[in-house]
């Protein structure tokens, strides 16, 4: 057997079967009305805002990055939690604005943005993270085209990256951000040119579990910002440092350590350079506040054995779950948490592989897991399914479709 990864802390069973919030999961499937489906769950992502900003100092802001999941009511929900939102494309745009986002706290960083989504956000005044001296130009001239004064930041590609993350964001050559040594003198020209200066934006990576490598990013963000915005010669009234927390999806992995981040933080805000003094500073997170706040469901369709091993087939998969089937980023695959939803209490009885309806060999949601005995009907749960689930995945394969979306 095959270890699978942690279940979040707080999902229990009522009536042998895993409740998530208070409700069973075939009651959740029966309201959706089909299988698949995620459930993302309020008091879940309202209680991880809150331990975080308990956590960290006050002065740092809390964003969300929409990327890890766009859900409409979710979004909705996130207004009232957290401080900003950054976004990648106009299409997000389109999603925050239909939430009720107001597009003054929204941030747009991302490679390759086209002139009419440059236009699109400088007259909505949403502030752009630059991410290279030719779309600084063409930010400049479509801003004095139109008769704004932009808002811009520069996205810096660090001269450093984030250890032990899952997808490094910087460090040596990058597609993100603009090189360091080029940062000083493109702050200048924005200043010079009368846009809305709005700093910094220090992204180094992505899915970090190290609570000291955390702090070691941070500690050379803020040192690397500092040393720009004095060799510019400018003020830095915005800084976004980042993100990159991590949750534990495989066996072995444990959560951040948040309340050592917050701390170490702390220090470093009491003690900022001068030129940071009046800085506003943000982090910008999206899997480490919506991961563990969703469950994907599905149904197993079949039962069958094949060269003495037992696959459970269901009608989910990698469609709806590319990085549970370890095909978004992963090196070596490991079983995400999961489980048998409609059996949450049994014991183990049996090692069984749960795959997707999909024909390919990909399609696998868990690899010779140890799992109570299942049978058609039944309800399998993929846990850590809030984050770069539904809209991380293709699911247009195979003419799949969607799966059903619900905020409880
Ligand atoms: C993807 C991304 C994020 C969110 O990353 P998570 O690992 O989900 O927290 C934040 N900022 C930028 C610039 C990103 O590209």
């Amino acid at each position: 057997m095959k270890p699978l990864g942690p279940i979040p802390a707080g999902f229990a069973a009522i009536d042998g079967e895993l409740a998530i919030a208070g409700r069973k999961a075939s009651d959740l499937a029966a309201e959706a009305g089909r299988t698949p489906l995620f459930v993302y769950v309020r008091d879940r992502l309202d209680a991880r805002v809150a331990q975080l900003r308990a956590a960290m100092p006050a002065r740092l802001a809390i964003h969300y990055a929409v990327k890890a999941n766009p859900f409409g009511p979710l979004l909705g929900h996130m207004t009232g939690l957290v401080d900003g939102f950054d976004i990648a494309s106009a299409g997000e745009l389109a999603l925050v604005e239909a939430a009720g986002i107001d597009p003054a706290c929204v941030s747009f960083a991302g490679p390759g943005k086209r002139d009419a989504e440059l236009e699109l956000a400088i007259i909505k005044g949403v502030t752009l993270n630059l991410e290279s001296e030719r779309e600084a130009e063409r930010a400049l001239a479509i801003a004095a085209r139109v008769g704004l004064a932009p808002r811009l930041a520069i996205r810096v590609n660090p001269d450093f990256d984030l250890k032990g993350s899952g997808m490094k964001m910087g460090g040596g050559a990058k597609p993100f951000g603009i090189d360091a040594d080029k940062v000083p003198a493109l702050a200048r020209r924005l200043v010079d040119a009368d846009a809305q200066w709005r700093g910094f934006h220090i992204f180094a990576g992505s899915q970090a579990l190290d609570a000291a490598a955390i702090i070691e990013t941070q500690a050379q963000t803020l040192q690397l910002a500092a040393r720009l915005a004095e060799e510019a010669g400018v003020a830095l009234p915005r800084c976004n440092l980042g993100g990159g927390f991590g949750i534990p999806y495989f066996p072995g992995d444990t959560p951040v350590d948040i309340a050592a981040v917050g701390a170490a933080l702390a220090e470093r805000f009491a003690a900022l350079p001068q030129v940071l003094r009046d800085t506003a500073f943000c982090i910008e997170l999206g899997r480490y506040l919506v991961g563990e706040a969703g469950v994907y469901l599905t149904r197993v369709i079949d039962r069958k054995e094949s060269h003495g091993e037992v696959f459970l087939v269901t009608d989910g998969g990698l469609h709806h779950q590319l990085a549970a089937s370890g095909n978004f980023g992963t090196v070596v695959r490991r079983n995400y948490p999961s489980a048998i939803a409609t059996r949450f209490d049994a014991p183990v009885e049996e090692e069984a592989s749960v795959v997707g309806c999909l024909c390919t060999p990909l399609d696998r949601l868990a690899d010779k897991g140890g799992f109570p005995r299942a049978e058609e009907g039944d309800l399998v749960a993929i846990f850590c399914a809030g984050a770069y689930g539904a809209s991380a995945s293709p699911m247009h394969f195979l003419g799949q479709g969607p799966a059903v979306e619900l905020l409880i």
